[in-house]
């Protein structure tokens, strides 16, 4: 705590300039509409100001959160008082390379990603048009939908390994990626500052048709006009999590202000008022009613800050905290 205060004190110093948000309600920044101050957040307008605030940290002895566009986070109403957040929401430079590949920041959302590879006549980015993250995000979850994934266009990411405090390029095979699974989720202080993507070359107008239809379709299934996370649970292996929920009769299900959505079983979505406490109690009740009616284990993909998370020297940039288990027994 005193350390955070240090580095917070000297952040100040050296980067006047910096927009620096104190005691900030984390509300604002998830797509749950959950979360009470964070004690520091960060909002660098460039790679280079990113990895100074790192380096600050990390002199003393403090590891930062990355927050991408929180669409996948749920944050604790208690707040985070004992944490530097970091956003990359400024991060946002993106083009295409003289070989045709595009070049993309961290804070670049997926949804602009999509748009400008269709305006370049790439395609494959399709999937990711209705994706409300961004592209640091959507690598540490290696997003997909639709049958296509962020793993299938990646060719490199660059991040800034915060315990050596330097530069690494991964290529794809060196991010491991996995089912909404990468290296970023397992190894602690990865930030990913930016990455080349390499997408095949096609038809703007079949694109641009793909994406419409896509973006219709999931308009029609899901609960997009009520705050969410996305899906609450992974897909397990030969089922599928929604269909579970709602064969266990929990669709509309509610603790509190969470609920169940009435549009999709897969979403947990917040009716108003929810706390990180009932969208947690709402996912244990999910888990055990699902393996009791299945035996099927259904595992979170929403990553749950707990209010006593603290990020320490070479700790996770990523929380890999997943549910306490020990809840349900
Ligand atoms: C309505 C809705 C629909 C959705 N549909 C889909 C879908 O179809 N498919 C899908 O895969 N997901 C979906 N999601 C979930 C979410 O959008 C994705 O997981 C997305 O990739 C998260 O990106 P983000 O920028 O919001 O990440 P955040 O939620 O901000 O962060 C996610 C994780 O990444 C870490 N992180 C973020 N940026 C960095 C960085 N630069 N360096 C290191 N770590 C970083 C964070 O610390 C955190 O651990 C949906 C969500 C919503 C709300």
């Amino acid at each position: 705590m005193e350390n955070l205060e240090k580095a917070i004190a000297e952040i100040k110093k050296q980067m006047p300039g910096l927009r620096l948000l104190e005691n900030e309600p984390l509300a604002g920044h998830s797509s749950f509409r959950i979360g009470g101050p964070v004690r520091a957040l960060a909002v660098p307008s460039s790679v280079m100001s990113l990895t100074k605030i790192c380096a600050i940290l990390k002199d003393h002895q403090l590891a930062p959160l990355l927050l991408g566009n929180g669409t996948n986070l749920l944050f604790p109403d208690e707040g985070l008082s004992e944490l530097f957040i970091i956003s990359t929401e400024k991060l946002t430079k993106l083009f295409l390379l003289p070989d045709g590949a595009i070049y993309a920041e961290a804070g670049v959302p997926l949804a602009k990603l999509a748009s400008f590879a269709q305006q370049n006549g790439l395609a494959g980015l399709e999937f990711a048009s209705g994706i409300p993250g961004s592209l640091g995000g959507g690598c540490v979850m290696n997003a997909g939908a639709y049958g296509g994934e962020l793993k299938d266009l990646i060719e490199s990411v660059v991040c800034y390994y915060l315990p050596e405090q330097r530069l690494y390029e991964l290529t794809k095979e060196q991010c491991r990626f996995g089912y909404r699974s990468s290296l970023f989720q397992t190894l602690g202080g990865c930030v990913i500052l930016s990455a080349v993507l390499r997408p095949a070359a096609g038809d703007k107008e079949e694109i641009a048709a793909k994406m419409r239809e896509l973006n219709e379709r999931r308009r029609e299934k899901q609960p997009l006009d009520l705050p969410s996370a996305g899906s609450a649970f992974k897909r397990p292996e030969g089922y599928y999590a929604a269909a579970l929920i709602e064969e266990a009769g929990l669709k509309g299900y509610a603790v509190g202000g969470a609920q169940v959505s009435e549009k999709h079983a897969g979403f947990i979505v917040n009716t108003g008022g929810a706390t990180s406490h009932d969208v947690h109690e709402l996912m244990l009740y999910i888990r055990k009613t699902v393996y009791e009616k299945s035996g099927v284990r259904l595992d979170p993909e929403i990553l749950i800050l707990p209010p006593d998370y603290k990020l320490e020297d070479h700790g996770p940039a990523v929380p890999g905290h997943r549910i306490d288990l020990r809840k349900e027994e």
